[in-house]
């Protein structure tokens, strides 16, 4: 691909999609910024006597992360137009518009599957190349490809940014069997000058390289924490604040990144590793698995291992 990228279009608007669409923005990109259509209508909705065929609703789930980055990134952290550069929408009604964008970022749950069948509709209006990335944590570009086109294979790659994407300065970039290199000089280039990004290429192993040193360090914490009794709080304060990390304890880290989110990064290695005892480091605890079963989901859902106020 040699067209400049001068528009993108992000699908995905929760904590990663709305981030990144915001970061882009900031850097005078404009974004389309797309996710589904939510499943019924809230309470102002249905006191408007708005339904579910309402262009407001079926873009809600989007044009309220946009109203949340509003406020969460005020001036002067990203400039004072960011948002308006960030276009609302939702994949039924508008995923054709993708066909404007230079760069698709696909940042939808963790799930194989949801990503293949997402990929197989981005295939279908993408103009012939442009660049589709995945913000995937750890799954396989190579099997994310699997029954796509030549031309769109040659211009997939992973593009895993780290949460905030406003803060975090790694990106890996994964290329897949059949990514074009040059292509991945080129994006490497645009997120460093650009975006700002210090980016490391990485293999497409199962979690890359960041999750996978990551993912472990955390499950091995929760496992010496239930067997010595250690606490949330005791744990917290020896890796973040009382440590002069303000920002990187490890259980508001958990609620940050989403506890389903970590569960589904952690089973994706387990179910690739070869060999008992590394499938055994992986396995998630059921106590953590309790608390997803239960909508603790961390920050997104209001209550992690923390109580958001
Ligand atoms: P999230 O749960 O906050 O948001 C996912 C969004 O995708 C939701 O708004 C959901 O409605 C939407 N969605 C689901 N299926 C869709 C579809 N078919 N079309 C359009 N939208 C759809 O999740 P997140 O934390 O933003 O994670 C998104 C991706 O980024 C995942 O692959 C995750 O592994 C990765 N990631 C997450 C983090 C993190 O810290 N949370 C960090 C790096 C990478």
């Amino acid at each position: 691909m040699n067209r400049p990228i001068r528009q993108a279009a992000v699908i995905g608007s929760g904590i990663m999609g709305s981030g990144i669409a915001a970061h882009l923005a900031n850097a005078g990109i404009p974004c389309l910024l797309l996710d589904v259509v939510p499943g019924a209508v809230n309470e102002e909705e249905a006191a408007k006597g708005w339904g579910l065929d309402h262009p407001a609703v079926r873009s809600r789930l989007a044009t309220a992360a946009i109203a949340k980055l509003k406020k969460t990134n005020p001036a002067p952290l990203y400039d004072e137009d960011f948002a308006s550069r960030i276009t609302p929408g939702n994949v039924e009604d508008h995923l054709e518009r993708i066909a404007d964008a230079d760069w698709i970022i696909e940042v939808v749950v963790e799930r194989l599957d949801v990503k293949r069948g997402l990929l197989e509709r981005i295939e279908k209006f993408r103009r012939p190349g442009t660049v589709v990335s995945s913000n995937t944590s750890g799954i396989s570009v190579n099997a994310m490809a699997e029954g796509r086109g030549e031309e769109f294979r040659r211009h997939f790659m992973g593009t895993h940014f780290f949460n905030p994407p406003r803060y975090m300065k790694l990106l890996e970039i994964i290329p897949g069997r059949d990514t074009d290199p040059a292509l991945v000089s080129r994006m490497k280039a645009f997120c460093e000058n650009v975006l700002g990004k210090g980016v490391v290429i990485a293999k497409d192993t199962p979690n890359f390289v960041a999750n996978r040193i990551g993912t472990y360090g955390l499950l091995v914490t929760l496992k010496e924490m239930a067997e010595k009794g250690y606490t949330v709080e005791e744990v917290d304060a020896v890796t973040g604040p009382a440590m002069g990390r303000p920002k990187s304890a490890t259980f508001r880290t958990l609620d940050l990144v989403g506890l389903d989110t970590f569960v589904h990064v952690a089973d994706n290695v387990r179910d690739h590793v070869e060999g008992a005892e590394e499938r055994a480091a992986f396995e998630t605890p059921d106590a953590l698995k309790e608390l997803v079963a239960r909508g603790w989901l961390g920050e997104k859902s209001g209550q992690g291992f923390y109580r958001k106020i």
